[in-house]
Order: structure tokens, then sequence, then C-alpha cells
């Protein structure tokens, strides 16, 4: 491979900007923007610029490397997708306002592509015809679509964003266990080279069906996934799997309409005495099922709940709609969602940035939406009432008891083991041994390419800037032309040098620039090493800085160039 040539900061389309964007509300995003890595085209929606195009595409390599060593094979798939295969396993309309839907001149509807499923599995009932063909695993690193609610997260939550998915066909249930185990291990592989930190974390399926699944999660305070990991034994899950066992509440205790109060703000404790109810130190939400039905719903980034249904059970005048974002700051409406998963799987999705809760709310109607001031037993009849967990610090282990440590964490990788889902909806068979058609079974494992340049930099920045790990950084080196002429000569000839070599070299040779201007600038854009051409230039010194520890010698010409190649 031909060396890359030198990276000049005087022709360089980024500049550094000493202030953070207005509307960033986490690190990457304020770094990554100051930095010149990346710039905001619109809402969700980002530019790479050449530093932040190179870090990108080195994590599309090691993802890449990783995948080809388990023996996948990268295809690329169109992201405008038709309607159909959508519409065929329901997932049209079942995903939500999430998905990007549009239509072509002639009034066919499209989509772009979130993800992959449906698509893959039509490529290989095209291509796959005998049980000779399987099992495959096919990737692609491609640009995703989804209308996220709250892109407010930078590169982290983008509305257009690049992900790495893939999807393994298999005759049998050990066949796909052994897909998914090479998954497993390939991202190991991948994220301990790309530097993160990470836990493997039980997670629930969400939107994608299926059955086993876990998400590679990175430990980081711009996370807006909490999970729970155990101290004493391995358990790690993602909170929104962990489930205990529930406790139907007898509904026959339920009073009278006119007998129950409404209060503005009512207590667990009040409303668990207004229904009489059992205040358990675990009553902390009630799922509320109306017709058999539950309404007490609304999961962010699942599924959509019918509004009109749930409308026609509360007294219109009474239903007040707001939106997740009205709980931020109130702890006293509440502290999360439940989810439509049935009675034994009830799950409770804790929303980290509302304090807990102290309060009820009932009738969560659409993704991210909730009816407020509704009253069950007043407003609409109960059916069933049951208690639901809560999942706080502290709480036991599933596995061993011991009290759990929640963290917050960036969703950095996912990986689901989907059955026959797929398959079944859109009639993948191939030949069996003995000549009769087999059903094949698939998974699907998905890592946030972008998100991770993210969350590297969430992980590794300092007080300083940002601080790339080699192996991603946008070069190797960092030299600095601190001076005039002679260190810009000095710097410029350095850096051939160290390029000749095979060394990544990023120069900043911009004129009229202060050496102070520069220093501050190095630490921010995070290259590992810095070289200073400066006070001694005319003696053939240099200064070398580790970017991470901060330390720093001076050392000659000949000494550097030997270090740094
Ligand atoms: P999240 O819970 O953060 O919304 P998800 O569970 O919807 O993510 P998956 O469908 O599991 O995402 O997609 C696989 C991977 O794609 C995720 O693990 C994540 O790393 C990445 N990803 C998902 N949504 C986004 C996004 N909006 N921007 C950047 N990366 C994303
Ligand atoms: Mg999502
Ligand atoms: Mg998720
Ligand atoms: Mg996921």
């Amino acid at each position: 491979m031909a060396n890359a040539p030198v990276q000049r900061m005087s022709q360089l389309m980024a500049k550094t900007l000493r202030d953070d964007p207005a509307d960033a509300e986490v690190l990457s995003h304020k770094l990554l923007v100051r930095a010149g890595y990346v710039r905001r085209t619109a809402a969700g929606i980002w530019t790479w610029l050449p530093l932040g195009r190179k870090v990108l595409a080195n994590v599309e390599r090691i993802v890449r490397e990783e995948m080809d060593a388990i023996g996948a094979q990268e295809v690329l798939l169109p992201a405008l997708l038709p309607r159909e295969p959508y519409e065929a396993t329901g997932r049209w309309d079942e995903y939500g306002a999430e998905l990007f839907r549009l239509k072509d001149r002639k009034g066919g509807d499209y989509l772009l592509g979130p993800t992959h499923e449906e698509i893959f599995t039509l490529l290989v009932k095209d291509q796959a015809s005998s049980y000779k063909d399987l099992p495959v695993i096919l990737y692609q690193i491609q640009t995703k679509y989804r209308d996220e609610a709250r892109p407010r997260a930078g590169i982290l939550r983008g509305r257009e964003f690049q992900m790495k998915d893939s999807y393994s066909f298999d005759l049998t249930d050990e066949g796909l266990a052994q897909s998914y185990a090479l998954h497993r291990q390939a991202y190991q592989r991948i994220f301990a080279r790309l530097g993160l930190d990470y836990r493997i974390c039980a997670a629930t399926a969400g939107a994608m069906g299926g059955s086993k699944s876990e998400e590679f999660l990175a430990p980081a305070e711009a996370g807006e996934d909490t999970f729970a990991d155990c101290p004493n034994c391995d358990y790690a899950a993602n909170t929104e799997a962990i489930t205990y066992e529930l406790k139907p509440v007898d509904a026959a205790g339920v009073p009278a309409a006119e007998d129950i109060p409404t209060p503005d703000t009512p207590t667990i404790e009040t409303l668990a005495a207004s229904l009489g109810v059992p205040a358990s130190a675990t009553l902390k939400n009630l799922l509320v099922k109306v017709d058999g039905e539950i309404v007490a719903v609304g999961v962010p980034g699942d599924r959509e709940v019918d509004l009109d249904k749930v409308e026609a059970h509360f007294a219109p005048a009474e239903v007040e709609l707001v939106t997740a974002e009205d709980f931020v700051g109130r702890p006293d409406l509440v502290r999360g969602y439940v989810g439509p998963q049935g009675l034994d799987k009830v799950r409770y999705i804790a929303d980290p940035r509302v304090a807990p809760g102290t309060a009820w709310i009932t009738g969560a109607n659409k993704q991210d939406t909730h009816a407020r001031n509704v009253v069950a037993g007043r407003d609409f009849e109960v059916d069933e009432y049951v208690d639901v967990v809560v999942v706080q610090e502290g709480d036991p282990c599933p596995q061993c008891g011991t009290g759990l440590r929640l963290d917050r964490a960036i969703e950095i990788g996912h990986i689901f083991q989907l059955g026959r889902k797929y398959a079944d909806a859109l009639k993948l068979d191939v030949l069996g041994q003995n000549g009769k058609p087999v059903r094949v079974t698939m998974g699907s494992y998905g890592v946030g390419v972008s998100r991770a340049v993210a969350a590297l930099a969430e992980q590794t920045a300092d007080d300083k800037g940002l601080c790339w790990p080699q192996e991603v950084a946008p070069a190797d080196v960092h030299v600095v032309a601190a001076g005039k002429a002679l260190q810009t000569e000095l710097a410029l000839d350095v850096s051939e040098k160290l390029s000749a070599a095979g060394v990544r070299v990023l120069v900043d040779d911009r004129a009229g620039v202060s050496p102070g201007v520069k220093f501050t600038d190095a630490e921010l854009i995070g290259v590992p090493r810095i070289l200073v051409a400066g006070r001694r230039a005319g003696e053939g010194v240099v200064e070398l800085k580790d970017r991470r520890t901060g330390e720093r010698e001076e050392v000659t010409v000949e000494e550097a160039l030997a270090r740094l190649t």
C-alpha cells in the first residue's frame, strides 16, 4: 500500500473552533465539531470532514477485517427500498414514525432502510437453493436512515448514520447458535481493537423480533441506555431486559369511580390507597389492561400503540398528551414506561433523565407520548392491575442476589438470534439433504460504525480535547511548526521523512498562527503523538510529546524519527 501523503493543516478543509456549538449537549458532539471532524447539515444529519472521515474509515476497516475473519462476505445493498417486503413482514407499519417513507414519481411507496433483514432474506432466497449453499453470513457497511424522535446527541444518534449490519442464514438452531457465537467473538475483537470499554449485556429484541439478544454497551455519561452490572457475578443486562416475577394485583379491590381522588401529583402511597392495592416497596407503577389489552404502554424505540384505540377508553376532556420531554426534571410525573410484552414479561424502561418516580401516570398511548390526568376506574374500566418492578441501584441481581450497580452506556452493537420470523414471512426455504424444503433460521447483527466514533470520543477525551487510540486516530503523529520559516522547514522535512517510512502525519504548517494556538489545536485534535519543531529547531532538536500522558522530552531529529518509525 502506498504511504499516505502528509496532511497539511494549511490546506485542510476544517477549522477548529474556540467555542462549543450552541446546540451541543454531549462531549463528543462538542469536541468533534470544535476539532473540525464533523459539521451539522441538518438535525441528525452530518457531514464528515477530512479528519472525521479518516477516523470513520479506520473504524470501518477494523470492522471489515474482523467480519472477513469469521468468513462473512461483504455486499452492498441499496438504501432506497421498496415497500412490499416490509409490508410482508409487517414492519412497514410496525416500525412507526422512525421509518422514512417516500413516494416515487409514479406514486409507488419506498423507504430508506433503517435495517435490512427483509432485503437480505430475499437476496438469499434468490441466490441459495440447497442446503449446500448454507450456512452463510453476509454483511454490509452502509448508511442507515431512522427518523429519530430526539436526534440531540450529535453523531451518537443520527437520523442518517453508518452501520455494519450482518445476517446469518442457517439450517438448524445449532447452526444459528454457532453463527451468533462467531459474531459475538468478532464484536469482542472489534471493540477491543477500537479501544472501547464495553460490557456485553442481556437485551430485549424490541422491533427486531426473535429470541436471544445481547447488546454491547460502552459505559459513558452521554449514553441513553442504563445497564445493571453485578459486582459479584458475571450478570450484566440492559435494565430494559431485566424481568422479575410480577404479582398480579386483585382487581376486585378497585374502588368505585367516585371514590378515587385525583390529586395533581398522587404519590405511590396515595395512589395505592385509592386503588386498594398494597403500596409495596416494589410498586412503582401500574400496568393497566383494558378489555384485555394493555394500554399503559409507550416504549421509546419500540412499536407504537394505536392512539385512537386508547383514546376511545378515556373521557376525551380528561386526556392530555405529554411527550417524554415533559418528564425531564419532573420527578413528580413518572419515571418510565411500561412495555407491552405481556404479563409474564413486563419490563419497565427507566428514563434516566427523570428521578425515581413518586407519582403515577396511566394510559400511555403513542410512542413517547402519554396521557396525563387520566384515572383508571373513573375514565375507563380496569381489568387488571399488576405490580411493575423498576430496577434501581441496589436491587437484587437475578442471578445471585447481590445488589446491582446501575450505569449509563452507549449501545455500540447489538446481536440477535432472529429465528424464522423473517424466513416465515418471506418464505425462505432451501432444499434439504432429503430433497424436502427446509425453512432457514436467521440472525442479525449490528455495529454502530459512526456511533462508535462518538462513543470512543466520549470515553477517551480529556479536558484538553479528543485523544484517539492510535488505530483509529486520523494520523499517527501531529507535527507542529512552532515558529518562523526555519521551524516550518524542519517540520515539513521531518513530516516527509516520517511519511516515507509509512507513518501517517498531520503537520500544522499554518502561517500566521501562534505556537500557543497550534499547541491547543493539536491537543484538541487528539493525535496520539505530537512532535514540535520549536525553539531549538536550529540545533536539530525537537520536542516529542505523548498526547495522553502529556509527557514530553527534547530529542534530536534523528532520535525522533527513530522512535516514531
Ligand atoms: P438505540 O437503542 O440507540 O436507538 P437501536 O437499538 O435502535 O439503537 P439497532 O436496531 O440495534 O439500534 O441497530 C444496531 C446498531 O446501530 C446499534 O447498536 C447502534 O450502535 C447503531 N445505531 C442505532 N441507531 C442509531 C442512530 N440513530 N445513530 C447512530 N447509530 C445508531
Ligand atoms: Mg433505536
Ligand atoms: Mg437499543
Ligand atoms: Mg439495539
